[in-house]
């Protein structure tokens, strides 16, 4: 099926090819055309499954031949957990807008920087692009009204929830009018998304992508088992011996990752730590330095296994393990994305070779334990 029959017009057809993309992905065949039809939609979908361009084209569509709205009066809402993601989705309506006739204006806004900038940048805005907590602030200075939204997005709705937003959330939809297009993504349906899928939708059509916790073919995955005082030298050796130009290294805490990326540019190779202790500015500059190529190694807590994404990373090495097997999967679900093919490294400690069986039971794939007895990480 080509994009062509989904209902968008040239301009946007035009866009899409601009940006590579030659044939729909299952979820965009479905709520495309559903979208442009006015229904409230639910998505069970993953960062991945190009959720993104299923909401943002049939809205581009939607609002392009409409007149320009009352100032500070935004027509689509969308909100989102992180300011990462936040930042991911402006520019994906900004990218798919490029080529329509009138300028459907979109702008992200998120807490962590300072909000002047983005007052002053609110005149004219179509689609707004909020974290909870900001978009609140925005609200009680009037900067921004919400009473002529006409599409509400909550993406990664468990995620929203999970970091604790329930309240802003309720707050910000008494402020909508009754009258509006739902559209709801979410990777799992807890018990919380459902209870807000009913309080939002109306008769939405639901539509499910990917299995929870399932693993894209197309991620080669492998361990190498490894006691704990030589994971510094076995990650420097993995990276030296496959030449390994972009690696998103993943470690549980903050102190890891900035432990993790010093000892690596202490031996030479240009890596940085991305977690929820740098400052926005500091997050920003490293994950774009990375994403264009720039830095060779990006050590992240697990703030940037969800919802950042990267095309085309190569590799993704779990430095410490996570917790939780489904975090496992987001994490290594960050390369392999998008048709290109991809490797997930596990380093496992004696005391982690329980869990990992774990996680493997739960994701249904086994992963081999490579023994690294004959790997010379001396001078490492
Ligand atoms: P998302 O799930 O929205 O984060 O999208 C995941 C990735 O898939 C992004 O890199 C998109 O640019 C890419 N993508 C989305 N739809 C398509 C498509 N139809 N063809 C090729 N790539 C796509």
């Amino acid at each position: 099926m080509p994009f062509s029959s989904l209902g968008l017009s040239a301009p946007l057809l035009v866009a899409i090819k601009e940006k590579g993309y030659t044939s729909p992905y299952p979820i965009q065949q479905e709520v495309i055309p559903a979208v442009l039809k006015g229904r409230d939609i639910v998505g069970i979908a993953q960062t991945g499954s190009g959720k993104t361009a299923s909401f943002a084209l049939p809205i581009l569509e939607l609002f392009q031949h409409r007149k320009t709205n009352r100032n500070r009066y935004v027509r689509a809402l969308v909100l989102v957990p992180t300011r990462e993601l936040a930042v991911q989705i402006e520019e994906v309506f900004r990218g798919f807008g490029s080529r329509l006739d009138r300028q459907v204006k979109t702008l992200a806004v998120y807490g962590g920087v300072s909000i002047n900038p983005q007052m002053m940048k609110l005149s004219g805005t179509d689609v707004l692009v909020a974290t909870p907590g900001r978009l609140l602030d925005l609200l009680s200075s009037n900067s921004v009204q919400l009473s002529e939204v006409e599409v509400l997005v909550l993406d990664e709705a468990d995620k929203i929830l999970n970091l604790g937003f329930q309240e802003e959330v309720n707050r910000i939809l008494a402020l909508l009018p009754a009258k509006r297009q739902n559209l709801l993504f979410s990777a799992t349906l807890s018990g919380d998304v459902d209870e807000l899928m009913t309080k939002v939708l109306s008769d939405p059509l639901k539509i499910t992508i990917q299995e929870e916790a399932s693993v894209p073919d197309l991620i080669t995955q492998v361990a190498y088992q490894v006691e704990p005082e030589k994971k510094g030298p076995l990650l420097r050796y993995l990276i030296r011996q496959s030449d390994m130009q972009q690696v998103l290294v993943f470690t549980s805490s903050i102190r890891t990752a900035d432990n993790v990326a010093g000892k690596l540019q202490k031996h030479g190779i240009e890596a940085a730590a991305f977690h929820g202790d740098k400052s926005q500015g500091g997050r920003t500059e490293s994950l774009k330095k990375f994403k264009a190529g720039k830095l060779r190694v990006l050590v992240a807590t697990d703030l940037a296994s969800r919802g950042i994404d990267i095309k085309f990373l190569p590799y993704v090495i779990n430095y410490e393990l996570p917790r939780s097997p489904k975090d496992y999967v987001h994490r290594i679900g960050r390369t392999g994305r998008a048709g290109s093919s991809g490797e997930a490294i596990s380093l496992i400690t004696p005391e982690d070779a329980h869990h990992f069986r774990i996680i493997q039971k739960k994701m249904g794939k086994r992963v081999e334990v490579l023994p690294t007895d004959d790997f010379d990480l001396q001078g490492q």
